[in-house]
This record gives C-alpha cells, sequence and structure tokens, in this order.
C-alpha cells in the first residue's frame, strides 16, 4: 500500500494504459477518480476498482470540465495528490490521415495538438491549483518515445508528446520555484499494446505480421504491457520518488538505447 491515503485522478483512463494506471494506483491504496471523454467506459474501470473509486466524464480540452472534474476530487477525497494525465490521440483514429509535415492539413494538426498538448498544459494547471493548499502532489504526463524523436508520418503526435516533455519541466520548476512540494517528470513508453494500435494492426490474417513488424526494431523483440508502463506511474507516484521533479523516464524495450545505426561491434 504504497499510496495508502492519497487521492488520484486519472484521464483517458476508460482503456488501455488509463485503465491499467487507475488499477495500479488503487491495487496500491489510493482512491481513484477514473475519467475519460468515455463517461460510460469510465464508470466500468471504476465499478471493476469498487468503492474506493469514482468515475466522471472528462474531456481534457475543456476547461469547465477539468473544473468540475478538481470539484469532484475534492468532493470525494478532500484534496488531490496525484494526476495522471494520460488521454491521448494518434490522429489516426477514424483512419489513415495525411500526418507528415508536407501534406498535413491544419485542421488534423490542430486536433491533435489539442487533445495531446493543450489537454495536458489545462490538467496541469488545474492540479497545480488544487495541490497548493497542501503544498505537496505529483503531477505525471504520459508522452511518449515520439516525444524524444521525430516521426515523420505522425509530425503532429511527435511534436505534441515532445512539447509534453518540455512542459513537464516547465511545470517542475515553476512548482519547485514556488516552494511547492508538487512533483511533475514525464513518462516515455513506446510500443504499448492497447486498442491505440489497433487501426495499424488490422484484423485479418496479416495481422500477425503487422505485430512483428512493429516490434522488429525493439530490442527486447514485443510490445510492452499497460501494467509495465502503470508499475513505472505508480513509483512517480510514490513518496519513494520525492526527489525526482522535471525528469523522464523511458519505457521502450530499450529502442532508445541504440540506433537502426548502431555498429554491431565496437569500431
Ligand atoms: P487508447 O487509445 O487505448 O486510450 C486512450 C483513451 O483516451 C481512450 O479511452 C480515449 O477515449 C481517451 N480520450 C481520447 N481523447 C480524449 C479527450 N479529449 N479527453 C479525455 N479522454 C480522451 O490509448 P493508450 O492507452 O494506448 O495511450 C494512452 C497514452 O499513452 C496516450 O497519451 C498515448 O499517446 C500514450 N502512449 C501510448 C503508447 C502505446 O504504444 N500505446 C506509446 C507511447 C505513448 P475514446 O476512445 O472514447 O476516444
Amino acid at each position: 500500500m504504497r499510496l495508502a491515503g492519497k487521492s488520484a485522478l486519472v484521464t483517458g483512463a476508460a482503456r488501455g494504459i488509463g485503465a491499467a494506471i487507475a488499477q495500479a494506483l488503487a491495487a496500491e491504496g489510493a482512491r481513484v477518480l477514473v475519467t475519460d471523454i468515455d463517461g460510460n467506459g469510465a464508470a466500468a474501470v471504476a465499478a471493476s476498482i469498487g468503492d474506493t473509486s469514482r468515475a466522471m466524464a472528462l474531456d481534457v480540452r475543456s476547461e469547465a470540465e477539468w473544473d468540475a472534474a478538481i470539484d469532484a476530487a475534492t468532493a470525494h477525497f478532500g484534496g488531490l495528490d496525484i494526476l495522471v494525465n494520460n488521454a491521448g490521440i494518434t490522429g489516426f483514429e477514424a483512419g489513415p490521415v495525411a500526418h507528415d509535415p508536407e501534406h498535413a492539413s491544419l485542421a488534423d494538426w490542430r486536433a491533435v495538438i489539442e487533445t495531446n498538448l493543450d489537454g495536458v498544459f489545462l490538467g496541469c494547471r488545474a492540479a497545480i491549483r488544487a495541490m497548493r493548499p497542501a503544498g505537496r502532489g505529483s503531477i505525471i504526463n504520459i508522452s511518449s518515445r515520439s516525444g524524444l524523436v521525430g516521426i515523420p508520418a505522425a509530425s503532429a503526435y511527435a511534436a505534441s508528446k515532445a512539447a509534453v516533455r518540455n512542459h513537464s519541466k516547465s511545470v517542475a520548476l515553476w512548482c519547485a520555484g514556488q516552494g511547492l512540494d508538487i512533483r511533475c517528470n514525464s513518462v516515455h513508453p513506446a510500443a504499448i499494446l492497447t486498442p491505440m494500435w489497433e487501426p495499424m494492426l488490422g484484423d485479418g490474417p496479416e495481422r500477425e505480421a503487422n505485430m512483428a513488424a512493429l516490434v522488429a526494431d525493439t530490442p527486447m523483440r514485443r510490445f510492452g504491457t499497460v501494467e509495465e508502463v502503470a508499475a513505472v506511474v505508480v513509483m512517480l507516484s510514490s513518496d519513494e520518488c520525492r526527489y525526482m521533479t522535471g525528469t523522464e523516464i523511458t519505457i521502450d524495450g530499450g529502442l532508445l538505447a541504440g540506433s537502426a545505426a548502431s555498429p554491431a561491434v565496437a569500431d
């Protein structure tokens, strides 16, 4: 029970990584407000956790809905100790779209930035305000491996996730400069098997080959699991990490440890 007595809010938690984070935080004793743009999905996850969890709809792009979510966390739990800004989109949810720097439309670019970056800005702002009375807390922003390298076919996604990494550092410095024990760190997963991948995997005979191709460059040669990401978030949420702020953790099966051009032997 590393998080006993703490309260948490997780965005985009109706499924995938967010749902696993909500469940892992609760398993360590936190009371969790499960939120998602899909309120019914959030309610199902909260129900699976039990009495210590609540659910509500939260579209991370909406200032008004952030206010309501923070009010709900305060009303149910008496405050907020942990915020996990997990909600994110790739821009490919409705099918193939041009997201390269030459052909992407401004509307498609903005849609990704609005959820992935504006949503994180609003969440961090709301959390700092909610955590200030107690003077402590942990904000964890789910960025991506794509926030650390360029992704030509998903340039808005990559730019948004790079900005999330950098904004996490601004938040960390702002809070420390204010004399607040509010930490902010970013997590950078890669190739975690969730519904986000479905449009790229397909459901026909090509699925297995697509999966293998997608992890062919990953040194550990497999997708990561949502539980493996949730475990890192639990650690960053806990007081074990009280001296960690403004930093990032990659969880990518070794992908960023080398490069495609790494020599096989020392030369
Ligand atoms: P999923 O698509 O499986 O889940 C994302 C959840 O966020 C969905 O329930 C979705 O709801 C919800 N959501 C979408 N838009 C909003 C919004 N505006 N407000 C609130 N909720 C919203 O994604 P993953 O679990 O795979 O990814 C979670 C996070 O991890 C994302 O930030 C992603 O970028 C990041 N990540 C994931 C990786 C991976 O390999 N899976 C790798 C690197 C980073 P709905 O479906 O109803 O739209």
